[in-house]
């Protein structure tokens, strides 16, 4: 896999299992922009589907799960199958199926953790609106459904490439790992 952006094997000492490394909620939509899909053609898509991938992905590297900022009680990963470049998800840490079942600490840092998305990709990626929101249960078009992630979807009027300086420098396999990079950099620090 070398060539795609993503580390393999050992990292920082944490043994890496590709099939589950990534957060990804697989749907039916048409996308909007997704070179990603490299990634997933190369590796194949959901080899475990066993796995929970956001319980897995805290435990590795932020450059290999895609996480980009991490809360005490929720994260914030990017969404391997992205409906629009920027797709961020924002999980509680605890493996929970709805939002029912959320303490407020989780509530709450998940709704501070969505603001400054909006905040980081509104000032810095000139982000024009969003649709924030939660599929719950399979039935309703959740494709993760045992733990609870909201999507963060960023638009542009026209949805054309943002990101210009990363997307026409880099070759399209290692966007998701610049654009990982970009937001974390972005993102600001904890008080
Ligand atoms: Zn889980």
């Amino acid at each position: 896999m070398a060539g795609l952006g993503f580390p393999e094997g050992e990292l920082d000492g944490v043994e890496i299992d590709r099939s589950t490394d990534h957060a990804r909620v697989p749907d039916e939509f048409q996308r909007l922009w997704a070179p990603h899909r490299m990634t997933y053609i190369v590796e194949g898509q959901d080899p475990d589907p066993t796995a929970c991938p956001f319980c897995r992905g805290p435990e590795l590297p932020d450059e290999h799960s895609l996480i980009v900022a991490r809360g005490t009680y929720a994260f914030v990963v990017m969404n391997l199958y992205p409906y629009n470049s920027g797709h961020l998800l924002v999980c509680p840490y605890r493996h929970i199926a709805t939002y029912d079942e959320a303490d407020d600490e989780e509530i709450l840092e998940i709704g501070h953790l969505t603001q400054t998305a909006m905040r980081v990709l509104g000032a810095q990626a000139h982000v024009e609106g969003f649709n924030i929101g939660m599929n719950q249960g399979r039935v309703a078009g959740a494709g993760i459904a045992g733990h609870l992630h909201q999507h963060i979807v960023p638009r542009w009027a026209l949805d054309s490439n943002f990101f210009p300086i990363i997307a026409k420098t880099k070759a399209i396999p290692v966007l998701m790992g610049d654009l990982r990079e970009w937001i974390a950099d972005h993102w600001p620090d904890a008080d």
